[in-house]
């Protein structure tokens, strides 16, 4: 049994001075909230994650779902990922596009269990499928956001059952070649979860997969470490071999929470049992 717990964030990407920070923070304890809630009325870590990656897609100040960055063709290619720890069951879209939520159709995926990762336009007509509705592109870009960096978002919960799960959903990086795929939609590399720990990675994708990152750091809170404390030697094994920002969060079985990063700032927010939303954006 647990209290549950949430962890959320809203990415990597960002400068200590951008104006969006805020909003960003704002996104994320929203977010936390409405998972905190769905824990708290006893529903599963999936329920909790799919809903605040739901909510995280919605905000256009992150860059998944609407706010989405585009490619170098201008167009938008999302990448999501849902993992349940308790089965392994998995669902993940890559190269997705004119859906509002990618986590959805990734939930489908799952749900559907014949295959664990559909992309491109497989992905978009196995949405058509399940009834998920397509939208136009032109919902889906928000002003400037083509310029601004990564901030993928990302959500980790431990239900009161003590299940984990994880979900994940990006627009990728500015500029991406049309067809990149990022770690997100990639198992182990973007986002973990298993029956002792669950964590979620943000930062360049490229660098992220070859570390299998999720993985690794899923693995040390198997072999005993404190999520915080993995998390933060998931870090230093990041910028032991890439000169770039990463972000990680985590949680274990008990609702222990780790949260780490190397950029800048990076939005999240948290919730153990019946607390408060915590939340930040910077190091302290
Ligand atoms: N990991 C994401 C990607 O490479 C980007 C990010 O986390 O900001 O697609």
């Amino acid at each position: 049994m647990s209290v549950g717990a949430i962890v959320v964030h809203g990415g990597a990407g960002w400068r200590e001075s951008a104006a969006r920070l805020p909003d960003a923070v704002a996104a994320c304890e929203a977010a936390a909230r409405d998972g905190q809630r769905i824990l708290l009325s006893g529903g599963s870590a999936l329920d909790a994650v799919e809903r605040a990656v739901c909510l995280l897609e919605d905000a256009p100040v992150l860059n998944a779902g609407r706010g989405s960055c585009t490619t170098t063709d201008g167009d938008i290619e999302m990448d999501a990922l849902i993992m349940d720890g308790a089965t392994l069951a998995l669902g993940a879209v890559a190269g997705i596009t004119r859906v509002l939520h990618p986590i959805r159709v990734a939930r489908h995926v799952l749900i559907d269990g014949r295959h664990a990762l559909l992309s491109g336009e497989g992905a978009s007509r196995f949405a058509d499928s399940i009834g998920v509705p397509r939208c136009d592109p032109s919902e889906l870009i928000v002003g400037e956001r083509s310029a601004a960096p990564g901030d993928t978002v990302g959500a980790v919960a431990v239900d009161m059952h003590g299940n984990l799960a994880v979900a994940a959903s990006t627009g990728g990086i500015p500029g991406k070649r049309p067809g990149r795929v990022g770690d997100t939609p990639l198992v182990g590399c973007g986002a973990y979860a298993n029956a002792t720990a669950t964590v979620a990675a943000t930062g360049a994708g490229e660098a992220t997969m070859k570390l299998v990152l999720s993985k690794h750091v899923a693995d040390l809170i198997g072999d005993g470490a404190e999520p915080q404390a993995a998390c933060g030697a998931g870090i230093a094994l990041f910028q032991r071999h890439f000169d770039a920002p990463a972000g990680l969060i985590a949680l274990d079985a008990a609702g222990n929470i780790g949260v780490s990063f190397s950029s800048a700032a990076m939005p999240y927010a948290h919730a153990v049992g019946e607390s408060e939303i915590s939340s930040g954006a910077r190091s302290s």
